[in-house]
């Protein structure tokens, strides 16, 4: 089959919090040469556009017409919200506190489908918590991710402190497991693995052996898509 007939690859990276997906899965797509996808950074981005907006989770009513004044922009590591950058304010431990409530609700998840799947044309590597689930459930590799809350807390504690913020451990060890806990058994979208990922605990591994690991997948299934 002639190389520009194949399909360029979707991968999928789902999981818990701070089990280091956002990590994993851009150096993944840039060693693979496609486009990264960070969805928590969408939800994040519509949480704290709401929160700016005063609406509140239980206000479900209000959020489908506030929604409509959203337009949200990824482009190289930096996220904004109608034009006004908000790339460290979606990542501060409030938005971090209320980030789960809004991504349960309907109308937020319905609102991000589109979005999110028109990044697709040119392959990617999407990162989230139902990317091979819901959004791309037709993806060529879908990978779940995961590691002990211990190590996923101690993860995101010390990219609080690299970043030069303050940070509490236990503060993070409570979110990271209260957002865990919602995202798991939320009705819509809950975090899971998806039918045939490849299920990778990270616990006891390096970032590049994780990636190693993804990479080596993807171009198997490159060369087999190829052949
Ligand atoms: O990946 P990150 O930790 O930045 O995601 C923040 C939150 O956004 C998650 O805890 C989850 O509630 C929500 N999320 C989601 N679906 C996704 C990605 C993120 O519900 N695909």
């Amino acid at each position: 089959m002639n190389e520009k007939t194949v399909r360029p690859l979707v991968i999928t990276i789902d999981g818990p919090a701070g089990a280091g997906k956002s990590t994993v899965a851009r150096i993944a797509s840039e060693k693979l040469g496609l486009p990264y996808l960070d969805t928590g950074a969408i939800y994040r981005a519509v949480a704290w556009f709401l929160k700016d907006r005063s609406v509140a989770p239980e206000e479900t009513n209000k959020i489908d017409a506030v929604l409509t004044g959203i337009s949200i922009s990824l482009s190289g590591g930096r996220v904004s919200v109608n034009g006004r950058d908000v790339t460290a304010e979606i990542r501060t431990p409030d938005v971090d506190a209320s980030v789960s409530s809004y991504s349960a609700l309907k109308p937020v998840r319905d609102a991000l489908m589109g979005l999110q799947r028109e990044q697709a044309s040119n392959g990617l590597v999407a990162d989230g918590r139902d990317m091979g689930t819901v959004v791309f459930p037709d993806a060529d590799l879908k990978i779940f991710l995961t590691a002990d809350a211990e190590e996923r807390a101690k993860r995101r504690y010390r990219e609080r402190l690299d970043r030069g913020e303050k940070a509490n451990f236990e503060e993070i060890l409570r979110y990271v497991n209260e957002r865990d806990l919602y995202d798991m058994n939320r009705e819509i979208a809950p975090l899971r693995p998806a039918a045939g990922c490849v299920i990778l605990d990270s616990t006891r591994m390096t970032i590049e052996e994780v990636t190693d690991v993804i990479v080596s997948l993807a171009r198997e299934l490159g060369e087999n898509k190829k052949n």
